[in-house]
């Protein structure tokens, strides 16, 4: 079987992989710190004000110069995504599938200089970035395919049972209008993406902001949609500050939908704004995580410390699906905790770039700064370190963000830790006398967003009944709480972790990027046709006087008519 790239198979990739990621780094390094343009109504518009975009993993490498977009951008943005509207939405479904497959391909052809993109700007190691492009591929296929293998979302309705009358019901699901997709640095591809496939092949137009940190990579993810041909104010991407550049598109009153994904905070305050309008229009919101992975004293101890070590520290951490908490029975603490001791110290901290680094950079000097000031915060608590607990000193590590992979036990269940989400590699761990303890703990937070457990199949029905998340993970040695795939796994979160109630790379999640209308068309029945007919039959001439004076020009109706007459006739 050919080698099929996703979360769970990225660790042992074929060398070819290898090959082509190397190979596109050193090319890319050649070629650092271009001008790049936003893209409004197919146009390069460029702004007064530019930014450079550092890379984590060095702080003196400018990978990009980006536009500072302001108010006035994002006015641009949607005037041109709404002109496009009328007849994007009226192009047949089977084009936009078409176009967005067409993208996705392109993606794929370009795996190699996107994946060495994203791990200099976002600092994610090879695998992780590599993967990011093809889960960007695979959601906006996903989403091509439920539009394809629901006709478009046209579907016959119930004839309902009317004397004298014959309906035809349909129910058709039809584009919002303008979507605007905010999305957040760490999975700057697939969170950009995935929306927007749904959003371009539902039929709706799109306005893309990106994070600022992670503008360079999206800017690249939007020249794909620019050369799979969209037509012009199809897909606009605009660059600048949330919080100026994207306060203004989401208080701009033409957009009609918006799918944001980021923090909880920053989410909330914009689903209050976008509120604030004359009528109520969709928003979906996917939110922060403060995943647990629980385990019991019936697990297997070396998949539960793999999935977990994984699930704690790829990309940094810095995963909405990171296992930030490990809630473990009493009877199997000491070994496990061995075990992610020893675990973890193998990890390799470095240049995300080069094929043995397993954690790159955390992302900006405001991250690194809060990595510091938790682990101080954990140090008064009086909790323990045992793994990390410090930032990398020394030769490139002076450099970029590098911040060690710490796990901390004994800290009181209590402590305002356990439940806020630090986007951090900082991970809690805590003993428990029992399951139920340990779901109570699990569930005795504001999010609701990824989970994973490690116990007898008996027990695994128990914890997915009682876990309250989105995406759920048993027994699974490659990530307790992380990597979900399209089709595989749908991402998406509960309370306050996400506001749709249906995951991405899911079954019904297109489907949020339409409203639906149903036509119902009614037309004489045929029988009362008949009677009526039959009734005026022996006044021939008359009839046909009357339906000729009533509907000279439907030629349809005339038909019906004659066709009557000629069975009256008959009888
Ligand atoms: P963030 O700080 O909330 O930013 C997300 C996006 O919102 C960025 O593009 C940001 O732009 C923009 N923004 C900020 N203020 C805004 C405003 N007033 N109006 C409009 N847009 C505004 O999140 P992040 O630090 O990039 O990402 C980390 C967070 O995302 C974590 O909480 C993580 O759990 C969450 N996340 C959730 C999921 C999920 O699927 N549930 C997935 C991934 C990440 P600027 O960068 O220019 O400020
Ligand atoms: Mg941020």
């Amino acid at each position: 079987m050919a080698f099929k790239l996703t979360y769970a198979t990225m660790f042992n990739p074929p060398e070819e992989l290898h090959k082509g990621f190397d190979a596109a780094v050193t090319k890319l390094k050649q070629n650092l710190g271009k001008e790049y343009s936003m893209i409004i109504n197919g146009r390069d518009i460029f702004a007064d004000e530019k930014f450079d975009d550092h890379s984590p993993v060095n702080t003196d490498w400018v990978l990009a110069k980006m536009q500072k977009g302001n108010a006035s951008h994002a006015q641009q943005a949607i005037a041109a995504a709404r002109a496009a509207f009328p007849k994007w939405s009226r192009t047949p479904w089977q084009e936009r599938v078409k176009l967005v497959r067409k993208a996705a391909s392109i993606l794929e052809a370009r795996i190699f200089e996107l994946g060495a993109a994203m791990a200099l700007e976002v600092g994610k190691n090879r695998m992780e970035s590599l993967g990011d492009v093809q889960e960007t591929a695979d959601l906006m296929s996903y989403s091509a395919l439920m539009v394809e293998q629901n006709k478009g979302f046209i579907k016959p309705m119930g004839k309902d049972p009317l004397v004298g009358y014959d309906a035809t019901n349909v129910s058709v699901l039809r584009p919002y209008g303008v979507w605007l997709i905010v999305s957040p640095f760490n999975f700057p591809f697939a969170l950009t993406g995935g929306p927007t496939g749904a959003a371009l092949a539902a039929g709706n137009t799109v306005v893309i902001k990106p994070a600022t940190d992670t503008a360079w990579i999206v800017r690249l993810y939007a020249e794909c949609l620019r050369d799979a041909g969209f037509p012009d104010g199809v897909v606009n991407f605009v660059t600048g500050p949330g919080s100026t550049l994207g306060q203004a598109l989401v208080e701009n009153p033409e957009v009609d939908g918006v799918t944001f994904t980021g923090s909880f905070d920053v989410g909330m305050k914009m689903y209050r704004d976008f509120a604030n309008r004359n009528y109520v229009r969709p928003m979906i919101l996917e939110l922060g995580g403060k995943n647990p992975a629980i385990v019991s004293r019936n697990a297997n101890l070396t998949d539960a410390a793999t999935g977990i070590v994984r699930s704690a520290f790829g990309l940094q951490g810095q995963k909405c699906s990171a296992a930030s908490r490990v809630i473990v029975e009493e009877p199997v603490y000491d070994e496990l905790v061995a075990r992610l001791k020893d675990m973890t110290e193998k990890l390799v901290i470095g240049d995300p770039t080069e094929r043995a680094t397993y954690l790159g950079p955390v992302i900006n000097q405001s991250s690194y700064n809060d990595f510091k000031n938790f682990t101080e915060e954990i140090n008064q608590a009086g909790a323990k370190f045992l793994t990390g607990g410090h930032v990398k000193t020394g030769g490139m590590f002076d450099k970029g963000y590098y911040c060690e992979p710490t796990f901390v036990t004994d800290l009181p269940f209590e402590h305002r830790l356990w439940q806020y989400e630090m986007f951090l590699p900082i991970t809690t761990i805590g003993k428990v006398s029992n399951l139920n303890e340990a779901m109570k703990i699990a569930n005795n937070v504001n999010y609701g967003l990824t989970a994973g457990f490690y116990g007898s199949l008996k027990e695994t029905d128990w914890f997915f009944d009682q876990i309250e998340a989105g995406v759920t993970y048993a027994n699974r040695p490659q990530g307790a709480t992380t990597g979900a795939w399209p089709g595989f796994q749908p991402f998406g979160g509960w309370k306050g972790s996400g506001a749709s109630g249906k995951n991405g790379g899911g079954l019904y999640y297109v489907q949020l990027y339409m409203h639906e209308q149903i036509r119902t068309l009614v037309k004489p029945a045929a029988s009362v046709k008949q009677a009526i007919t039959k009734k005026t039959a022996p006044k021939k001439s008359a009839a046909k006087k009357v339906i000729k004076k009533t509907a000279p020009k439907k030629k349809a109706a005339v038909k019906t008519s004659s066709s009557k007459r000629k069975t009256v006739r008959r009888k």
